[in-house]
């Protein structure tokens, strides 16, 4: 594969990433989507839009963010150099807000009104507020009652920053749900809103445009370490739910001699309902208007699904990484919830960084590969999605302050 031109061939114009992809949606949201499609076309090119993004990505949300060397943390396991691309230091504390901010300065530039999502952990449904306050455009978020109940820090973050919340009371009244509610409003209005997706899929062209805004993580961090090392790493990290920060993260490094690693929420364990390793477990299937490798139930419906890292916790995965996986240039791999946890507090004591549980589980293959390189050296450069400031309270609750699994380590 000739990764050059690679940007031109994926996806095609239909929004195919080889066999994955695509747009699969109702007559009703057919004009809604080609229109977005049609506009992004023409507005990611102008050069009033690309300035306009740099130029919010570098005041507002405090862009470009550091690439750290974690010196102690990697000194616990030997010779190989662990990195970290600092994405918890992006305003809001995550990378969502990267794709967030370009989808507002997109509905600006269409004249939109309104944005419209859902969201399941709350976490898209605030950097998508946050965009809107800034754009000075209404938000709309849709959300199950269950996850309304459990996430109420979330709930109230959103309406502080000015969000109409909509709640999604059938079925079992969670993402899935919120995701039907989202569609079918944003279909009676779509001639004044735009639906923003929270990651790198749903119909074409949203795994095109999320890959596109999130980019800015791996081009950053390409040129930083570069800069600091005077190489490339040997392997780039980054965990995988929906994919956009893996995504951000692994484009700009396709065409260079580095080994790229997605990490999938293996959760209890391998039995149904216990993970959501879309990669490892799934076969090829369609929900939300796009076709990649899924976790079905019996009955061929999107499976159950569970990690201790909500934001993972999703039944299939991004087109574009069931291709990647498809022709060999990326690798996934799962890390259960105790891995994650342990890597939790070993970046916590060891580098002063609280990570989020989400990126602990990139944090923690960064750590297992470099147990298993130690004679080599080398060094690895891993995602650190987002900071956990949200996971604190669950983590003393069910965990404490991690005596058990400290011990095991000493400088
Ligand atoms: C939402 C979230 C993720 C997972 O989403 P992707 O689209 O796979 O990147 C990872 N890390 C954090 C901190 C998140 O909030």
């Amino acid at each position: 594969m000739d990764y050059k031109r690679y940007f031109k061939n994926y996806p095609d114009e239909n929004g195919y990433f080889g066999t994955h992809g695509g747009a699969m949606i109702s007559d009703e949201l057919k004009p809604a989507f080609e229109e977005i499609r049609d506009a992004y076309k023409t507005i990611c090119h102008s050069a009033q839009f690309i300035s306009e993004l740099r130029r919010i990505r570098k005041e507002f949300q405090g862009r470009p963010t550091p690439v750290y060397h974690c010196e102690r943390l990697s000194k616990l396991f030997g010779n190989t150099q662990i990195y970290l691309k600092r994405e918890d230091l992006n305003h809001t504390g995550a990378h969502k807000l990267n794709h967030c901010m370009g989808e507002g300065l997109l509905a600006k530039f269409m004249g939109k009104k309104k944005l419209i999502a859902e969201t399941g952990a709350g976490q898209h449904g605030v950097a998508l507020a946050t965009a809107a306050a800034y754009f000075g455009l209404e938000c709309e978020i849709h959300m199950g009652t269950v996850d309304i109940a459990k996430q109420a820090p979330n709930v109230a973050r959103m309406k502080i920053l000015g969000a109409k919340i909509v709640e999604a009371t059938h079925g079992l009244a969670t993402l899935k749900e919120a995701v039907d509610s989202a569609f079918d409003s944003y279909a009676k209005q779509y001639k004044d809103a735009i639906y923003c997706i929270g990651s790198a899929l749903g119909p074409h062209p949203f795994p095109l445009m999320v890959r596109d805004f999130q980019m800015v993580i791996g081009s950053e961090a390409r040129e930083q370490f570069l800069e600091m090392t005077g190489n490339f790493p040997d392997a780039v990290i980054a965990c995988v739910g929906g994919g956009s920060n893996s995504i951000g993260m692994f484009t700009p490094f396709l065409d260079d001699p580095v080994d790229i690693y997605g990490v999938e929420p293996l959760g209890k364990g391998p039995k149904m309902g216990d993970h959501a390793a879309s990669m490892a477990y799934g076969t090829p299937g369609i929900m939300h208007g796009f076709e990649s490798y899924m976790l079905k139930d019996e009955n061929g419906d999107p499976a159950p699904v569970y990690s201790i890292a909500s934001g993972l916790d999703y039944p299939s995965v991004g087109p574009e990484h069931a291709f990647l996986k498809d022709i060999g240039r990326t690798t996934y791999v799962p890390v259960s919830d105790e891995e994650a946890v342990e890597a939790f507090f070993l970046l916590s004591k060891y580098e002063g960084i609280i990570p989020a549980l989400e990126s602990s589980h990139a944090v923690a293959y960064a750590i297992k590969y470099a147990k298993e390189n130690n004679k080599r050296g080398g060094a690895v450069l891993a995602c650190l999605s987002g900071r956990g400031d949200k996971d604190v309270d669950y983590i003393i609750e069910n965990y404490g302050y991690g005596e058990n699994y400290l011990a095991k380590y000493t400088l």
